[in-house]
C-alpha cells in the first residue's frame, strides 16, 4: 500500500521542472523592447521617405510633362501667329505691287496734245469726207474705229505706230452732198505700247498684265472713246 501513497521521485522532479520561472515567458526586457520599436520606426520612416521621394519624382515628371505640353501648345500658337503675320505681309506686299502697277498703268495712258479734231474736208463740195486729227504726247500702237450705233467701221489713214508729238489725219466717213450729221456717233481708239522687235522706235513697256499689241486684234491695253459732234456749217469751208 505504501507504494500507492509514495510519490514517485520522477513525478516530483517533473513537477519541479514545470515550475518554470516567469521571466522565461513574460514581456521582453525593457531594453529589447525599445530596440525593437526604434527599428520599426526607422523602417517606417525609411518607407515614408522612399514613398515621398517617389511621389516627388512622379510630381516632377507630371509637371515636366505638363510643362512640355504647354510649351508645345505655345510654340504651335506662336507658329500659327507667325504664319498669319507672314500671309498678311504677303497680301499687303501683293496689294502694294498691284497698286504700283495700276498707278504706272494710269501714268502711261495716252495723253492727247490738244483735242481730237473732227471736221469736213474735200476739194469737191460734192465729195466731202469727215476727217479726224490726233496728236499724242507719247508713242503708241493704235487702231481706230467708228461706232455707228449698230456697227464698227474701221477708220483709214492712220499708221500702226503713232509717234509722239506728231499730228496724224485719218478718215472717218464719206460725206455725201445733203448730209447734215455724221453717221458715226463716236470714235473708239485702242492703244498699246510699242513692240520692241516690230516698231521703229524706242520701245517702252507697261508693268501691268493687260494685252500687248503684237497683233492688235484683241482688246486694247488702253481704250479711249471720243464722241463725234456734228460739224458746224459744213459748207462754210467753201463760202
Ligand atoms: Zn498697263
Amino acid at each position: 500500500m505504501a507504494r500507492l501513497f509514495s510519490r514517485k521521485p520522477g513525478l516530483a522532479n517533473h513537477s519541479r521542472e514545470l515550475d518554470v520561472s516567469p521571466t522565461s515567458q513574460g514581456p521582453l526586457p525593457r531594453s529589447a523592447s525599445m530596440n525593437y520599436n526604434a527599428a520599426s520606426w526607422v523602417i517606417a520612416t525609411a518607407a515614408a521617405v522612399v514613398a515621398l521621394a517617389a511621389w516627388w519624382e512622379t510630381r516632377k515628371a507630371r509637371q515636366a510633362a505638363e510643362g512640355s505640353e504647354k510649351s508645345a501648345k505655345a510654340s504651335a500658337e506662336a507658329a500659327g501667329r507667325s504664319a498669319d503675320e507672314a500671309e498678311r505681309m504677303t497680301r499687303i506686299e501683293s496689294d502694294r505691287l498691284r497698286d504700283e502697277r495700276d498707278a504706272r498703268h494710269e501714268a502711261l495712258a495716252p495723253v492727247l496734245e490738244g483735242k481730237v479734231t473732227i471736221d469736213l474736208e474735200g476739194a469737191n463740195p460734192n465729195r466731202l469726207g469727215l476727217f479726224g486729227w490726233i496728236t499724242l504726247a507719247r508713242t503708241y500702237r493704235v487702231q481706230a474705229e467708228g461706232w455707228t450705233g449698230s456697227a464698227l467701221t474701221p477708220t483709214s489713214g492712220l499708221p500702226v505706230l503713232l509717234h509722239a508729238h506728231t499730228r496724224y489725219k485719218f478718215h472717218i466717213e464719206h460725206w455725201p452732198n445733203g448730209r447734215t450729221k455724221p453717221q458715226t456717233q463716236e470714235l473708239r481708239f485702242r492703244f498699246w505700247p510699242p513692240v520692241a522687235d516690230l516698231d521703229d522706235t524706242d520701245a517702252w513697256t507697261c508693268p501691268c498684265h493687260r494685252p500687248s499689241g503684237e497683233t492688235m486684234n484683241g482688246p486694247g491695253h488702253w481704250e479711249v472713246r471720243v464722241p463725234v459732234e456734228p460739224p458746224v456749217e459744213p459748207f462754210a469751208l467753201f463760202s
